[in-house]
């Protein structure tokens, strides 16, 4: 019988897009990334959500950088023992978006898959995110997932979780434990 191969899901922005540098730049937006205390930012910076949605639809794709250390997904899209893709709840729209910055690295041929309730989104054994609201979801749901390190996910409340430096290091435990000798 042929082995089943461990289902990775990776949250987009914030996980291998780092979105957020390109606009605080863009729009000279004075908060420093390491002062990003939550997720949501938008009340930091005194700016409302759909306004920051309107500027992230905005950014030139050119523009937005990869977040650093997330090469080593290329050894998981390689080895049989792992199906990856991605997981956003982005709008259609920013997912034409989203395909422009991957296509630089080549990674558009990894499938993203669109849900707004990750943590009931049957098909993967491992969600890597960098929200912890979405985190603390999926524990609810006794469905492992994982946080790389962020500013805003070292809330007090997401303190039990299984917290990554970087994609990198995610993807070597990874290899590490399920993939191909
Ligand atoms: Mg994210």
């Amino acid at each position: 019988m042929e082995k089943q191969k461990y289902r990775i899901a990776f949250d987009i922005d914030g996980v291998i897009l780092d979105p957020v540098r390109a606009l605080f730049e863009k729009y000279k937006i004075s908060l420093k990334y390491e002062e990003i205390s939550q997720w949501d930012f938008t009340p930091l910076i005194g700016i409302d959500m759909k306004t920051v949605m309107q500027y992230f639809e905005d950014l030139d794709p050119e523009q937005v950088k990869f977040e650093v250390c997330c090469s080593h997904i290329m050894n998981l899209i390689h080895d049989p023992n792992f199906h990856i893709f991605f997981l956003t709840d982005k709008t259609p729209k920013m997912l034409d978006w989203t395909r422009k910055v991957l296509a630089r690295a080549e990674l558009d041929e990894i499938p993203i898959y669109a849900s707004s309730q990750k943590e009931m989104y049957c098909m993967w054994d491992i969600l890597v995110e960098d929200k912890g609201e979405t985190w603390e979801k999926c524990i609810a749901q006794k469905r492992r997932c994982v946080l790389i390190d962020k500013p805003w996910n070292r809330n007090v409340s997401f303190q039990g979780a299984e917290r990554y430096f970087s994609v990198n290091s995610f993807c070597d435990k990874m290899i590490a434990d399920y993939g191909s000798e």
